[in-house]
């Protein structure tokens, strides 16, 4: 193969495909909106599954070093009541490596490793070649660029999806509002318990509390909540404060230590949901595809990264490896990620119904459906 392929986005559906290709020693441009690895927060903790994320790593030559940095102890799963009675206290088996957690910054920095990404090349938009010969990048800066093969794997916002199709992400009707303690083992330690190893739930009628342990005693908790888009239409969302007493009266009658969580956690960061259509698929046009959520953005409920590594990885398998046509090798690759995508986000379409529902009850029986006992 002696393709010219860019991806648009280091995330982790684009450092993947960009890590397995290089593994096969096939050039890759990767074109990446932020000037720096360390430009914003990595974000919370993943856990990536056996036959998903961690597949994908393998394929990349770094399942070794994930299982290194990967914590299995944060598998553990809690579940009260709003009242604060714990429902269910799941922890792994010792050598349970199913879905162990990584912190996002670490998996970004293992996927990276030797990769050349140019930072600060926030693409507009993706032109494909009138007779299927590539595809034109514009640039930010205004510049352009073509290539034989245009990879988008930009996210929910993808400036890449256009070129391929008209479909735009739209509300769930569910909102998340993000924030964080830091050194919880110090300085939160009842905090630190409620947490437990991994992640711990709360689940009330419409509304959900959710923390999650990441490594060094950093815990990063979400609200959600059923609400119009416009709920904070007289709230000053960057204001900490505001934003606290609100949620603060949303969760209402809630047990002290869980409101605890919103009480000691700092900045607040607004997340409404958005989703693509389950099943999104596009006519397949020569010298683009999409890859991760660019592709399906579905419901945060732990497939997302993993689905989008997955992916990255395959392509730039059968890129590197597969005989014949790479257009050829492109439209099988994205019959199967549709195939596999949609039962995806069926599920997990199904499963943000549940959880964030008039029906606590929901929320538990989903729990005992989908946890090993
Ligand atoms: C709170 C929360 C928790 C989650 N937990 C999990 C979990 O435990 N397990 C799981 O599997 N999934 C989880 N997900 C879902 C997961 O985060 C996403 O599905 C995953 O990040 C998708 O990866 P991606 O590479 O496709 O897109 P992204 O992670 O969005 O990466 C896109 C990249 O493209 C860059 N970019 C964007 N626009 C441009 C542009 N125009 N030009 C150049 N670069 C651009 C961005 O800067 C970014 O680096 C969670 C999501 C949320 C919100």
């Amino acid at each position: 193969m002696r393709q010219r392929i860019a991806v648009v986005g280091g995330g982790p559906a684009g450092l993947t495909f960009a890590r397995a290709l290089h593994r096969h020693g096939h050039p890759v441009t990767v074109l990446e909106r932020d000037p720096a690895p360390d430009a914003r927060p990595p974000g919370g903790t993943l856990d990536l599954q056996e036959g998903l994320g961690q597949l994908a790593l393998d394929k990349a030559g770094l399942l070794a070093e994930f299982r290194a940095l990967s914590r299995p102890e944060g598998q553990a799963m809690r579940i009260l009541d709003p009242d604060g009675t714990v429902l269910r206290d799941w922890r792994p088996r010792p050598d349970d490596r199913a879905n162990p957690e990584i912190d996002r910054g670490q998996l970004r920095d293992l996927l990276l490793g030797p990769l050349d990404v140019q930072w600060g090349r926030g693409v507009t938009r993706v032109a494909p070649g009138a007779r299927g010969d590539g595809a034109l990048v514009h640039f930010e800066d205004g510049r352009q660029e073509t290539f034989d093969l245009v990879v988008g794997a930009d996210g929910a916002w993808s400036r890449t999806r256009p070129a391929v199709s008209s479909v735009t992400p739209h509300y769930t009707g569910v909102t998340s509002v993000e924030t964080s303690l830091d050194d919880v083992d110090t300085r939160h330690p009842d905090l630190a318990r409620l947490t437990g190893d991994g992640s711990m739930a709360v689940y009330g009628v419409n509304r959900a509390l959710v923390a999650q342990r990441s490594s060094g005693g950093h815990v990063k908790v979400y609200a959600q909540f059923r609400a119009p888009l416009d709920w904070h239409a007289n709230l000053d969302l960057t204001d900490a404060e505001a934003v606290r007493s609100s949620l603060l009266a949303l969760f209402d009658g809630w047990a002290a230590p869980v409101l605890d969580l919103l009480r000691h956690g700092t900045a607040f960061i607004h997340r409404p949901l958005y989703v693509l259509p389950v099943s999104h698929t596009w006519t397949h046009v020569s010298g683009v595809t999409l890859l991760g959520d660019a592709a399906h953005l579905m419901p945060p409920l732990g497939a997302g990264a993993n689905l989008a590594m997955l992916e990255g990885a395959e392509l730039a398998e059968s890129l590197a490896t597969g005989p014949g046509d790479p257009d050829e090798t492109v439209r099988a690759f994205e019959e199967q990620m549709w195939a596999r995508a949609g039962r995806w986000a069926k599920m997990t379409t199904a499963g943000l119904e549940r959880l964030v529902s008039p029906d606590p009850a929901e929320a538990l029986a989903l729990f005992d459906q989908v946890q090993p006992s």
